[in-house]
């Protein structure tokens, strides 16, 4: 074919005309895939899950090269895929969680796991500060930290996931996940699920990665490996002290033991249906639930009377201590958890002690002293210790005994104004709820957004992508860009 040098020549001003030079950029436009991040490679990696932990970290920390560059509404185009994707697993997760850990309440998960689904925040919370003044304009936004180690519970196994890779992948950041091994397969599930449909939307593979095995060693592994960033660790306090030893930037959400007291002005109605609503939420695993409920001398017949109206069985002297020798076991001069009974349900409990009751049974209360091992251990079961006291100090003290220092959660019914802010101040918990069940402090039938990671020894409190993000500074001096 001959080309004379004029077609030659347009044929390279269109060539030419249609690079965009100034803008290959990295991001893809809003609903546009992109092509998957040159990543990881291990032959052992399948939708994120990896054989071994420098592999998982080595592919978050190639993605996160890559989801730094991406705009606002890529990550916001993103974050839908996930809550679309939860969303349509939902069930499925919910029933393998209760297969897997034998613990909880299936209709309570799903509860959880759609408040955990749309009413996490995304990118759209990382809002900018500006400060302009003859001396310039300055700037604050909220950055990546990079790859980050996430520790996740066997209480909240996928709804943690969900949870933390909304937050974590909307501020520029990439995941490592360590989960429970109790709750490893299901873990995964949600984890390769998750995967491919940010991979659809557009985003490199591997944002969230996790070993197939978790362990504890895989913790040391993590905090030693100079990719990692950010550890955050969603559990008990042993696991949350071992993060905080790691030399490493560390979120600790720990334990509670959240305390609820009744005072004398309170309805008394109300506040047994919501103590028996969330004392019974998904059989008490969660850490935010009521845990033992001080009850002033002048209402606490009629509570008792109203909380047993509402469907709880209470547990006379004998079988209160049968049901500690069944569900706690002795460590040293104290107490611990049976591990073989947190999250079972309420009648399965009271049927191992020869007490049968109806399925619509949710929760066994007992009447017990302020040292009695049901108020200080935290138990994640359905069982409710019930503490008569004498006047408000009396439960305000107790309150705060019981709690041991978590700063974790708290609540409150009553219709004094003073007692509720006396109350608020001296128990000084990360979330403190007046005249509801704990769990509207998280969004669960309350205002605001959800979380499954309740910051209280770090103080990020009800985290979201803000948490963890970094701020940085950008400063234009010399009045520059101004407009006025
Ligand atoms: P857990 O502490 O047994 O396990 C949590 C995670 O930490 C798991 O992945 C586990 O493998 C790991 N782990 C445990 N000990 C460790 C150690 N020494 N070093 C490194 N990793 C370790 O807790 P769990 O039974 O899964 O969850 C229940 C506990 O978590 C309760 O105490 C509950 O209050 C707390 N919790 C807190 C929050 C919160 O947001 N604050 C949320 C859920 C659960």
């Amino acid at each position: 074919m001959d080309i004379s040098q004029q077609e030659i020549e347009q044929i390279v001003r269109r060539v030419l005309t249609g690079m965009d030079t100034k803008a290959p950029a990295p991001q893809a436009a809003a609903g546009v895939p992109r092509k998957p991040v040159d990543a990881p490679a291990s032959a052992a990696c399948a939708d994120g899950v990896f054989d071994r932990v420098d592999d998982a970290v080595e592919a978050a920390w190639k993605a996160q090269q890559a989801w730094r560059e991406f705009k606002i509404a890529d990550r916001q185009r993103v974050i839908e895929a996930i809550r679309t994707c939860a969303r349509s697993h939902v069930e499925e997760w919910c029933r393998k969680i209760v297969d897997e850990t034998g613990m909880g309440r299936y209709e309570d998960k799903v509860e959880k796991h759609l408040a955990t689904i749309n009413q996490t925040p995304g990118p759209e919370c990382l809002t900018t500060e500006a400060i302009s003044g003859d001396a310039g304009l300055m700037i604050e936004e909220y950055a990546p930290f990079g790859v980050i180690a996430a520790i996740t519970p066997t209480t909240n196994p996928t709804e943690t996931i969900i949870n933390n890779t909304i937050s974590m992948i909307s501020g520029g950041n990439t995941v490592v996940f360590n989960v429970h091994p109790r709750a490893k397969r299901v873990s995964a599930d949600c984890l390769q699920a998750l995967n491919r449909a940010m991979v659809a939307a557009g985003a490199p593979e591997n944002l969230i990665t996790m070993t197939r095995e978790p362990t504890m060693e895989n913790v040391d592994l993590l905090a030693a490996n100079p990719k990692v960033r950010m550890m955050v660790g969603t559990g008990g306090m042993g696991m949350v002290n071992a993060l905080l030893h790691s030399g490493k930037k560390c979120i600790g959400a720990g334990a509670g033991n959240p305390p609820v007291i009744v005072d004398a002005t309170a309805d008394v109605e109300l506040a047994a249906r919501k103590i028996y609503e969330g004392a019974s939420f998904d059989n008490n695993i969660l850490c935010f639930a009521e845990k033992e409920a001080f009850v002033e001398a002048p209402v606490y017949d009629s509570f008792l009377y109203c909380i047993q109206r509402e469907g709880a069985y209470l547990l006379n002297e004998k079988q209160t201590q049968q049901l500690v020798d069944l569900c706690l076991k002795r460590k040293g001069s104290g107490y611990e958890v049976n591990k073989d009974w947190v999250g079972q349900d309420a009648t399965r409990i009271l049927a191992a002690i020869g007490v049968n009751q109806p399925a619509s049974c949710r929760l066994a209360v007992c009447e017990v002293s302020a040292e009695h091992p049901f108020v200080t251990v935290e138990q994640m079961m359905p069982i409710l210790p019930i503490v008569k006291v004498r006047d408000f100090d009396e439960a305000v003290a107790c309150a705060v005994k019981a709690e041991h220092g978590n700063r974790h959660t708290s609540s409150i019914f009553s219709r004094d104004v003073m007692n509720m802010t006396r109350f608020g101040r001296v128990i000084e918990t990360t979330i403190f709820v007046k005249n509801s069940a704990t769990k509207a402090g998280v969004g669960i039938g309350g205002e605001g957004h959800c979380t499954m990671t309740i910051a209280g020894p770090t103080g990020e409190g009800i985290t979201c992508a803000r948490s963890f993000c970094r701020r940085r500074r950008c400063m234009l001096a010399e009045g520059g860009l101004r407009i006025v």
